[in-house]
């Protein structure tokens, strides 16, 4: 593409309001542009890094075997109803009416729209395992939109569902494509780590989140290199917990239930991002029906809370959140985390003592340096983007949806789902914030706009001119090249191809009459003379 034909409207000065590398790079160099908060337009460069990155998502979903589809973003009220979602999503789906007053939600996921599809379509065992995804323009309406492409309001994601009729076809499925999601990350040339995770809002049981390594990331994980064990660190001491069930103090999260795990019981304090109130969500279990929980922060709240109860709290400051674990086994020792101005503080509380005691000695922060849960190595803390989750759902929507088949015996049973998600144009912001420098984008060539981009010092020396057109014409045949046919200084265009980013530069300047030309690498910065039949080999 010529240069002089694009939209890249590159900034000379650094965008006042970019919140991160990311943000500030693809506005600098011209790849997307701001519409409203977290709303995006992609301009010509950003649109072919999104398409770059989803095609690499369609070549590993197809060969893992799933299957491309596209479902509406505007979706009936009734469905979020059939799953209880229309009211527990909360203020960040968006929603709108139509002309008879009629309610719809903008598309925040499909868990809805595919099982009503597929409780019609598929009915029998022999249909299954099925794997449908899309790429998407998903909706929330985020309490905080910022950093760019990192959260969007409107943004694009790769969502896939299956359908099983057991649960080891669901575990398969789900190795599957934990495998597929490796190889999309690492082909976007991104170091991330697959980290446990806490299931939340959406409900169901193994979860597993990709998380690309960034100081930006607004997850913290925790880790160690000795060992396999990678957690989200809201999960970190689930798994602690797993192993040391009746010592050991717990986990969690702020707004988010926690996993369905048939061992604990889990009261989850909502946060609603709006007003500040918190719900409860409980799954009881009859030995510990009753016990209180009691807010620490304020000893004047104190609930008791019963079988499927859900109870309104005020919420304690803006910064904290509680969530109480009651384990099956050990039925009197009660294990929570308290997070309080961002930090996570476990506690472990007896509730045959009267919990009007309970104090901060009682509280314990999870740190670097602790031990691992399998006994291998120390923690370490790094903070991550969460480019991608894989989810085990279980039976959760399909028995609220009522979708169901035929199994061998002709016995009618709920489907088994798994949901499978990557946050496209968040992967794109990722990776520039892992490939940059003080000059701009250094995109990996697998996601790069153009993998060559060819710069005639001066358009109106002939040599030059003719040379930088007849290597447009002949590597165009082979590669995708940016040709700079602009009449605009050196200068200029050096500090635009270096903030652009393409991975190869192809310089043509004084020597174009010997057919010499210079070729950078952007990411080392190493450049070499070269005359231009070698050009082909060092390309290779
Ligand atoms: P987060 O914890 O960052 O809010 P999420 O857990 O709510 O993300 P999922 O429901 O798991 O997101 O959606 C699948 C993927 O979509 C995420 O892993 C992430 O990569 C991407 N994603 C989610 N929310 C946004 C957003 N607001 N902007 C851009 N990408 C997003
Ligand atoms: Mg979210
Ligand atoms: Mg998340
Ligand atoms: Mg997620």
């Amino acid at each position: 593409m010529r240069q002089s034909q694009m939209l890249i409207p590159t900034m000379r000065e650094n965008p006042a309001d970019a919140e991160c590398t990311s943000h500030r790079l693809l506005l600098k160099a011209g790849y997307i542009r701001q519409n409203a908060a977290g709303i995006y337009s992609y301009l010509p460069l950003g649109y072919r890094v999104l398409r770059k990155i989803e095609a690499i998502v369609r070549e590993e979903m197809e060969r893992a075997g799933c299957v491309e589809l596209l479902m509406p973003a505007i979706q009936p009220a009734e469905l979020w109803h059939e799953t209880g979602r229309w009211n527990i999503y909360g203020p960040e789906l968006m929603r709108l009416k139509d002309r008879h007053g009629r309610d719809f939600a903008l598309g925040a996921t499909h868990e809805e729209i595919i099982t009503s599809l597929v409780r019609d379509e598929l009915t029998s065992y022999k249909k299954l395992p099925l794997t449908l995804y899309q790429i998407q323009t998903k909706y929330r309406d985020e309490r905080r939109p910022r950093f760019g492409l990192l959260r969007g309001r409107e943004f694009i994601m790769k969502d896939a569902y299956s359908f099983h009729a057991d649960e080891e076809s669901l575990d398969e499925r789900y190795h599957m494509m934990y495998d597929a999601y490796q190889k999309v990350f690492s082909r976007c040339g991104l170091d991330f780590r697959a980290v446990i995770a806490d299931s939340g809002a959406i409900g169901g049981k193994d979860t597993h989140e990709f998380m690309a390594l960034a100081a930006v990331g607004e997850d913290t994980i925790a880790y160690s290199d000795e060992s396999q064990y990678a957690a989200n660190i809201e999960m970190a001491a689930v798994l602690h917990v797993d192993q040391k069930r009746d010592e050991t103090p717990l986990p969690l999260d702020e707004g988010q239930a926690s996993t369905n795990d048939s061992d604990a019981i889990h009261i989850s304090f909502f946060r609603d991002g709006e007003a500040n109130v918190v719900a409860v969500l409980y799954r009881a279990i009859d030995e510990v029906n009753d016990i209180k929980v009691k807010n620490a922060l304020d000893v004047t709240l104190l609930e008791s809370i019963s079988d499927e109860e859900t109870v309104d709290f005020d919420v304690f400051d803006q910064t904290s959140s509680i969530q109480i674990l009651a384990d099956n086994g050990v039925k009197n020792v009660v294990n929570g985390v308290l997070k309080m101005n961002g930090k996570l503080l476990h506690f472990n509380i007896n509730p045959d003592r009267d919990l009007t005691h309970m104090t901060f000695a009682d509280l314990r922060m999870i740190k670097e340096g602790d031990p691992s849960p399998d006994g291998k190595g120390t923690i370490r803390f790094a903070r991550g983007i969460e480019i991608g989750q894989v989810f085990k759902l279980g039976t959760r929507y399909s028995e609220d949806m009522k979708a169901t088949f035929l199994d061998q015996n002709g016995k009618s049973k709920p489907l088994m789902m798994g949901c499978y998600g990557i946050g496209v144009s968040r992967t794109l912001s990722a990776v520039v914030e892992q490939h940059f420098d003080d000059q701009g984008i250094c995109w990996p060539l697998s996601v790069a706009p153009y993998a060559l981009h060819i710069v005639p010092v001066n358009m109106k020396n002939e040599d030059q001119k003719q040379l930088a057109e007849q290597l447009y014409e002949t590597l165009g045949h082979q590669y995708e090249v940016l040709l700079d046919d602009r009449n605009e200084r050196v200068g200029v265009k050096f500090a635009d191809s270096d903030l652009i980013g393409c991975p190869i530069r192809i310089t043509v300047g004084k020597k174009a009459s010997e057919n010499f030309v210079e070729v950078k690498l952007r990411h080392s910065g190493e450049s070499e003379e070269m005359a231009i039949d070698q050009l082909q080999d060092y390309i290779e």
